[in-house]
């Protein structure tokens, strides 16, 4: 049986799309950010730790509320793929749909990443990216996604491919078992949809399907963040390398990332992020 085909448009179906967009959630109601607190209080902190990630393999890292931390590029451009869990309670964790919802399909500086219900409260903020210039190409392209989701063994194998165990979804499980204690089959629930640093991604103009691109990120170029709460943090080195072919392999070339820790007084009147404070009817 052929694919069905859609069915023709009624005659009213120009006056049914003509409806006027409306920006679903006006960016303007956010909180607003203290930028002299934030630049004063990263001029003043110093850097006390680094980890450095190998390609193909994904490391933990910790951030203390009121920190900065960065994910910089080095050696060669390499894509990144993120998960923030709140450090106290690993199921409160990086909700990659709503803050797309809040902030666009790519982050950039002044955008924050949001956790999950039913809390819902930022866990970090971007507060430089040395890619800020890049916009959105051409093929509609832009770097930073949170529409991508990681890769991962199931729709590698989905899509007729072998065993492989390098995937993005594998190294963070693997990471954040290592860093528990336990097994890779008690911690996969925690994983979740990533923030893509450094890759360039989008929907194609025709079809809208996913897509990804060479990355345009360089040795030195650098994602940087506040911590609002305390920060366990995960990064794969995707086995993508820089995500220009594929990305459930090990045919790219793939270099490290190193993720840099700063400490010293948090910005001026800063406080950690709070829960949100919606109460249930009762
Ligand atoms: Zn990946």
């Amino acid at each position: 049986m052929e694919t069905p085909t859609p069915r023709p448009a009624p005659v009213d179906s120009g006056e049914r799309s003509a409806a006027q967009p409306v920006v679903c959630y006006p960016p303007d109601q956010l909180p607003i950010l203290d930028w002299i607190s934030i630049a004063a209080a990263r001029a003043g902190q110093k850097r006390v730790a680094e980890v450095v990630v190998p390609p193909r393999e994904a490391r933990v890292f910790e951030v203390k509320a009121g920190q900065f931390f960065r994910i910089v590029s080095i050696e060669g451009s390499q894509v990144g793929d993120l998960n923030l869990h709140h450090a106290l309670d690993l199921t409160e964790r990086f909700f990659s749909g709503k803050t797309r919802a809040l902030h666009g399909t790519h982050l950039t500086t002044g955008d924050r990443l949001w956790s999950t219900f039913p809390h819902l409260r930022p866990l970090a903020t971007i507060t430089d990216d040395t890619l800020d210039w890049y916009g959105y190409d051409a093929d509609g392209g832009g770097v930073h996604d949170v529409i991508g989701t990681r890769c991962d063994p199931y729709t590698h194998r989905l899509l007729g491919g072998g065993q492989y165990h390098n995937c993005c979804h594998s190294n963070l499980t693997r990471a954040l078992a290592a860093y528990s204690g336990t097994s890779e089959r008690e911690v996969e629930h925690l994983v979740h949809d990533v923030l893509n640093v450094f890759m360039c991604t989008g929907f194609s103009l025709d079809l809208h399907q996913y897509f990804m691109k060479a990355s345009p990120a360089r040795p030195g170029d650098h994602l940087e963040f506040l911590a609002d709460v305390d920060l366990l943090g995960v990064l794969s080195a995707c086995p993508g390398g820089d995500c220009s072919e594929e990305h459930s392999s090990d045919v790219a070339v793939c270099h490290p990332l190193l993720v840099e820790i700063f400490d010293g007084p948090p910005p001026l009147g800063w406080l950690p992020a709070e829960a949100s404070d919606y109460v249930w009817p009762a």
